[in-house]
């Protein structure tokens, strides 16, 4: 799970890791009124989503005096970031910068521990900079049963800072942020950047944390800061229904009674030239319910153009699933092409429960999956169908 900077940020001040000072805005208006609470001449506005790269998408800017700050506030507030629409932004005091650095704890599936990095390359995208330049990446594996002992904490503060007054400072930081990292369940705790202001103080300008769904139970707090996206909460609300959905960006819905069954579906298009929009497995009962809900979650993507169902029966019917389809298609009208492979117990009698219906009902798996994939492609017009 996500939060915002603002809000790393209160995580970070309550651990006593230095921060900027700044304001929570949702309106102009509240701009204005923190920009006098700051009453500093420069300020810094910046989009509150749950993405990075705001300041390359000019969520982040820097306002001289009153009116150019209301200029950039209306412009920021307006703005859609990688598909996050900004309905906050964060004023706060501007930093005169002398560095950037890059700091962050995450976790580390090799040695299977936290792993603490640090780049003199701060501000940029970490990953970038460790596709090009791997070697100003310096990483140091955390021992979970000692921790961040100050030896450790100088010797990293040391790949970033020449000065010892500096290393120091520097060296408490990465030791809080530990603290708060371990305390939270953080799969992530980033600064980028941390910086180095040009009267010598040390403090984080940037924060961003992520945290282990798994273990959100046990901070209520933080989980109450939880904001879904659109994509989520069909993940969610699929899930509360019993089934396993993954949204993908294909265009050939599926609907499988099984996860291995769905993941097979999904290679056999594309092994035929097809995407698959989604990852769904609707269980092992063919519950007519079942079916019209799972035909719903399908239908509701608008890219999708053709729904593959793949039935495999073993305790599941395939009758109970003919028929509990036809009922679905009498409650949703829909013109998008549906392929069927029903395969197993009472196979037969599901077949020809869809005789001469406008399904297009198929024996084996690579035979559905072919036609699936031509449908397709021979289908823009199903495009904008509608339930
Ligand atoms: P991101 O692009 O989403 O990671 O947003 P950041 O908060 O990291 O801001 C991007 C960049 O804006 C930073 O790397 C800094 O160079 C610059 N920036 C942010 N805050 C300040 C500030 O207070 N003063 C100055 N001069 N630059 C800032
Ligand atoms: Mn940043």
């Amino acid at each position: 799970m996500k939060i915002h900077e603002y809000q790393a940020k209160e995580m970070f001040a309550a651990y006593g890791i230095p921060v900027d000072q700044s304001i929570i805005c949702r309106s102009v208006e509240d701009a204005v009124k923190a920009y006098e609470q700051l009453d500093v001449r420069k300020v810094i506005v910046k989009a509150q989503v749950h993405t990075g790269g705001r300041g390359k998408a000019g969520g982040v800017k820097l306002a001289n005096g009153e009116a150019e700050l209301r200029r950039h506030a209306a412009a920021i507030l307006g703005m859609d970031i990688k598909g996050f629409p900004v309905d906050r932004i964060l004023v706060g005091q501007a930093v005169h910068i002398d560095k950037e650095y890059y700091v962050s704890y995450a976790i580390d599936r090799r040695s299977k521990s936290a792993i603490l990095m640090l780049s003199r390359e701060g501000g940029m995208e970490i990953e970038e900079v460790a596709h090009t330049t791997p070697e100003k990446i310096h990483k140091f594996v955390i021992d979970p049963s000692i921790g961040v002992p100050d030896y450790l904490a100088r010797e990293a503060a040391f790949t970033l800072f020449d000065d010892i007054a500096s290393v120091r400072r520097a060296a408490v930081i990465f030791q809080k942020l530990y603290k708060l990292f371990v305390e939270s369940d953080a799969s992530l705790a980033e600064i980028n950047p941390l910086v180095l202001t040009q009267e010598g103080e040390i403090m984080a300008i940037d924060a961003k944390m992520t945290f282990d769904d798994n273990a959100l139970y046990r901070h209520p707090k933080i989980a109450a800061l939880n904001e879904p996206t659109e994509e989520e909460k069909k993940e969610q609300s699929a899930k509360d229904k019993g089934f396993s959905y993954v949204q993908l960006v294909g265009e050939i819905g599926c609907m499988v009674n099984g996860a291995g069954l769905a993941m097979a579906t999904m290679d056999m298009i594309r092994l035929y030239g097809g995407h698959p929009a989604n990852f769904l497995d609707i269980g092992g009962s063919s519950n007519p319910t079942k079916v019209i809900e799972a035909m719903k979650l399908l239908l509701d993507d608008k890219h999708v153009k053709v729904v593959l169902i793949n039935i495999f029966g073993g305790i599941t019917r395939c009758d109970d699933v003919a028929s509990g389809l036809l009922e679905a298609l009498r409650q949703i009208k829909t013109e998008v092409p549906i392929v069927i492979r029903l395969t197993g117990t009472n196979e037969k009698e599901g077949r020809a429960l869809l005789q001469g219906t406008r399904l297009h009902v198929a024996e084996t798996m690579g035979e559905a999956t072919q036609q699936a994939v031509t449908l397709s492609e021979q289908s823009p017009d199903a495009k904008n169908h509608t339930l």
